[in-house]
Parts: structure tokens; C-alpha cells; sequence
């Protein structure tokens, strides 16, 4: 591991106050939360940031769960196994608290923040590798060696002939399917709220800039409106073995129900795509329709069209459509207590 600087932020306003690059050479500055993420790729060599700020204290301005009169708020500070252990979480918003407690391990889930979960970064081995010369998101410029390399877990849908890179969480999946929002500060002290669906990039041909954040910004917590589809929504989750692994595929889903139509449904595809990928097309094939087997089958060939395989990764357009149909399925089939 390299030498870095770590200073530790008290408040929100030291926090963005350490965060402002003084020189150029500052600019390379990480916010440090729970480490489980940024840690790792420290010791690979993949990130080199000479300077962290441990924001860890800031669990006290964001580290609660809230049920608010219009939705819920859950704080970025908030570690993924007390949003996932929380009653109005797990009554209310079923599909926030199943892609918790479906990923990673339970020392893991103890340690890392909400706010780290949707910044992690790809598991693609090359990028992990730095043996590897060719990866454009590590080294821009300098190739993709998992185009005709080992990529059995990378994307089919949103990649580029730049990079194939699949993004690995699970809790984005369940952000999107509920229209959440983010709240982000900026170095300026001045905060804005904007979708969660508009947070991460596609890689198109800047594969290394992965969010549309500023540097120095902080994430300070995600807004889900409440919405006659949170109740019955569901995360299923499809990996190599059922435990400490990361999604092949997986589908996170939300629906409101007239008997078995569909008045509204909110799907978002993990394991799959190259950000946490809204299914646009799937829930336009919904709408209006009874929720039958055929239809869900309608509206998981409607989100798969359009996936560009290479090779290893030819699987998981089939089995993105499967893991998509039961979702929709046992979401349909929910018991949701009056
Ligand atoms: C073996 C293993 C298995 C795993 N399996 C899964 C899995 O199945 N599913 C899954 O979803 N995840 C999985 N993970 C990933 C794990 O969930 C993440 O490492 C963790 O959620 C990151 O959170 P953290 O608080 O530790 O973030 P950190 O590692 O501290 O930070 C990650 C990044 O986010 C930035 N950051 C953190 N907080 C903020 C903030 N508030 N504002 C701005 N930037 C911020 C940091 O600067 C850093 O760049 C696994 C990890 C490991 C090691
Ligand atoms: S898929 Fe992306 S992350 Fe993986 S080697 Fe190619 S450029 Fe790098």
C-alpha cells in the first residue's frame, strides 16, 4: 500500500471543509466510511488516493433510518445490516431490506455504510488485477482485456467497446425500482436532491468516470416517496452459491395491483448491467396488463432486448429474462398484511 494522509472529519462541515482540494495534488482525496470497498482496492493498487477523510463520525448527522409522513429517508452513515434489521424497513419496504441481507457477509453488512454500498466499484477481475495492462477504466486509453478475456460475470446490457464491466451491488436495484432520490453536498456547502436512477454513467467512452458526482461531494442520504408499490416489492437474487457471492442476475421489483393488473410496475436489473439499470421497456410491457406468466415472460424479453454478449457472459441474457420473470412472480403472489 501506498503512503496516504488520514484525517478525520467531526461534522458535516469539516468533513466538505477537508474535503476541498487545497493543491492539485490534494484533488486525490477519498471520503473513508466503512473501508470494506475503498480498503481492498487500496491494498490492490487500484485506487491511490493520498489522502483520506474518515467521515465515520457523521453517523451522527447521518446514520438514521426515518420514517417520514411521505416515505422514508435512510441516512448514507446508516450500515447496510441496521437498515436491513429495521421493522418499518422490512414491513414497509421489502425490497430494501432483501437486497441488504442478500449481499455480502454478515461482518461485512455490520461494517459498511449505505453510502459506500452504492459507490462500490466492479468486481471485474482485470480492473482487481493490476498484472493486467489493458483495462480503460483503470488506465484510460489503454484497452479491455475482459472483451475477449474470462467475462462470465460481466454485462450484457449498457456496456460499451470500451468496457464490459457489470456494477456488482445490490441495494442500487432496490433504490431505483422505488424512484428514491439522493441528497449530496457539495464542497460549495451547498446540497442537492436529484434521482438515484441519474447517479451512476454509463461507461460509453469514459469508462473511469463512473458517477455524476463532483469530487469532494458527500452523499448524505436517500429519499424512498412513499407509493402503493412499496409494500409488495421483492429482490431476487441469482449467484454461484446462495450466500457471500455477488448476483449473476438479479431483479428488484415493485408493483400496484388491481386484482392481478398491473397499474404501475418499477423493475430494476442487478448483476446484469453496467450501472443499476432501470427496465423501462419491461414495465411499459406491464402496465395496463394482467400479471400472467406469459406477460412477465413479454416484459423480460422487453428488458433484455438489446443485450450485447461477449462470449462467457452469453448466459445471462436468458437467465436475466428467468430471474426477472420469478420477481415478477412472487412479487405478484406477495401476501401484504392490511
Ligand atoms: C467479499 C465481499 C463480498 C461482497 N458482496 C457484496 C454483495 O453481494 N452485494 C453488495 O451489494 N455488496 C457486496 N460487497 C460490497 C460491500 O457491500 C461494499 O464494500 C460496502 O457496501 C462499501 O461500503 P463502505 O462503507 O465500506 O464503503 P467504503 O469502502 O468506505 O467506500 C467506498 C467508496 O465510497 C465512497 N464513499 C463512502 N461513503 C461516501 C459518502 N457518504 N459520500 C461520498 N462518497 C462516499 C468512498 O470514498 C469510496 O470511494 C462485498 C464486499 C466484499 C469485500
Ligand atoms: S471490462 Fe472494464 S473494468 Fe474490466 S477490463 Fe474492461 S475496461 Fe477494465
Amino acid at each position: 500500500m501506498r503512503e496516504f494522509v488520514l484525517e478525520r472529519a467531526g461534522d458535516t462541515v469539516e468533513a466538505l471543509r477537508r474535503a476541498a482540494a487545497r493543491t492539485p495534488e490534494d484533488g486525490n482525496m477519498q471520503y473513508l466510511a466503512g473501508g470494506t470497498n475503498l480498503l481492498d482496492l487500496m491494498k490492490l493498487d487500484v485506487m491511490r488516493p493520498n489522502r483520506l477523510v474518515d467521515i465515520a463520525p457523521l453517523a451522527v448527522e447521518h446514520g438514521r433510518v426515518r420514517k417520514l409522513e411521505d416515505g422514508l429517508w435512510l441516512g448514507a452513515a446508516v450500515k447496510m445490516s441496521q437498515a436491513a434489521d429495521d421493522p418499518d424497513v422490512q414491513s414497509d419496504y421489502p425490497v430494501i431490506a432483501q437486497s441488504l441481507t442478500q449481499a455480502a457477509s454478515a461482518q461485512l453488512r455490520n461494517m459498511a455504510t449505505l453510502g459506500g454500498n452504492v459507490l462500490q466499484r466492479t468486481r471485474c477481475n482485470y480492473f482487481r488485477d493490476t498484472s493486467w495492462g489493458a483495462c480503460n477504466k483503470r488506465e484510460p486509453g489503454t484497452g479491455c482485456a475482459a472483451m475477449d478475456g474470462c467475462n462470465r460475470r460481466l454485462a450484457v446490457l449498457g456496456v460499451s467497446d470500451q468496457c464490459i464491466a457489470n456494477y456488482p451491488g445490490d441495494f442500487a436495484q432496490a433504490l431505483i425500482a422505488l424512484g428514491a432520490e439522493v441528497n449530496v453536498f457539495g464542497t460549495d456547502g451547498r446540497d442537492r436532491t436529484f434521482a438515484f436512477e441519474t447517479l451512476h454513467r454509463l461507461p460509453g467512452d469514459t469508462p473511469h468516470i463512473e458517477t455524476t458526482l463532483e469530487p469532494g461531494d458527500l452523499i448524505t442520504g436517500f429519499k424512498i416517496p412513499a407509493g402503493p408499490w412499496t409494500r409488495r416489492s421483492r429482490y431476487v437474487k441469482v449467484r454461484d452459491r446462495t450466500s457471500y457471492d455477488f448476483a449473476l442476475a438479479s431483479a428488484a421489483v415493485a408493483l400496484a395491483l388491481d386484482g392481478d393488473r398491473v397499474v404501475s410496475a418499477r423493475i430494476a436489473l442487478g448483476g446484469l448491467a453496467s450501472v443499476p439499470w432501470r427496465a423501462h421497456a419491461a414495465e411499459d410491457a406491464l402496465e395496463g396488463r394482467v400479471l400472467s406468466e406469459a406477460n412477465a415472460q413479454g416484459a423480460a424479453a422487453a428488458a433484455l432486448e438489446g443485450a450485447v454478449a461477449h462470449g462467457d457472459n452469453a448466459f445471462k441474457v436468458e437467465l436475466g429474462g428467468r430471474t426477472l420473470v420469478r420477481a415478477l412472480v412472487e412479487t405478484r403472489d406477495m401476501e401484504i398484511m392490511p
